[in-house]
């Protein structure tokens, strides 16, 4: 039987830039159907001199945006000291890619938001074992809340040939098939695609492979034009639009038990 269950959408800016921009797109990917909106307030930049996200004085935005679009919200907790903070603020926290292994981290959350559910990235080398081990830390330390299991995309030698991440498929549909794997999938082929124009085939790929919902980077003019983070694989409401409907069709035809 096909899986009944619709597919969770999480969709909205990489970071919080504006109120404007963050409550425009937030409305706009409403009107196309997303389940989620995602926005950054705090962002792990690979250069320090980089924007890192607006933090604090954008936490406020996520409620505005819940407000008007009655969605939950979901933003990256990078630091210990603003879990009570951010999970005010936030229905799922996000972990990113390079805080799985943050054990620290992950401990702290358990303990100070044991029932605020978490979107756990996978590590961009991280083995399924190491994965499980970051599942483990937060149950071992009094999570009880929903755990969704996010793949974005690995290290491999094609990083930023063609691709800035390799999606992994294969760990989607290992996951999958393994009776003890209880988490929901969602796949992010927005970090791996590095570009708009790749996006879709890998968000195809991650759902044909058993996945059970997208976090997508989606923007629009004026806006995407001048983002200050991960600019080039923002894609627009009308892109995710399609997308959204197609990965309903691709979710039923390849029809897996899960
Ligand atoms: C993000 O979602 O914007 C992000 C930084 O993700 P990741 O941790 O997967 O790089
Ligand atoms: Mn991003």
């Amino acid at each position: 039987m096909p899986s009944q269950k619709p597919l969770i959408i999480i969709a909205g800016p990489c970071s919080i830039e504006s109120e404007k921009q963050f409550l425009t797109i937030a409305k706009a990917v409403k009107k196309v159907g997303a389940t989620h909106i995602r926005g950054g307030a705090f962002k792990p930049r690979t250069d320090p001199t980089a924007f890192q996200g607006h933090g604090h004085d954008v936490l406020h935005l996520l409620d505005k945006a819940k407000q008007l679009t009655k969605l939950p919200v979901v933003t990256e907790l990078l630091d210990t000291e603003d879990i009570i903070e951010v999970a005010h603020h936030t229905d799922i926290i996000q972990i990113g890619t390079r805080n799985m292994h943050n054990t620290a981290l992950l401990k702290k959350i358990a303990q100070r938001a044991p029932t605020k559910p978490i979107l756990l990235k996978r590590g961009f080398a991280a083995t399924k074992k190491e994965l499980m081990g970051a599942i483990g830390y937060l149950h071992h330390h009094g999570h009880k809340g929903q755990i969704y299991v996010c793949e974005r995309g690995i290290r491999t030698f094609a990083d930023g040939e063609y691709s800035r991440y390799t999606l992994d498929v294969n760990f989607i549909a290992a996951c999958k098939k393994d009776p003890n794997f209880k988490y929901p999938i969602i796949v992010d082929p927005s970090h791996p695609a590095g570009k708009a124009e790749l996006v879709e085939a890998l968000a195809y790929a991650g759902i044909a492979a058993g996945a059970d919902g997208l976090i997508i980077e989606v923007s629009m003019s004026p806006f995407i034009e001048v983002a200050q983070s991960d600019k080039d694989q923002q894609i627009t409401p009308q892109m995710l639009k399609r997308i959204m409907n197609n990965a309903e069709k691709i979710r039923r035809v390849v029809n897996y038990k899960s």
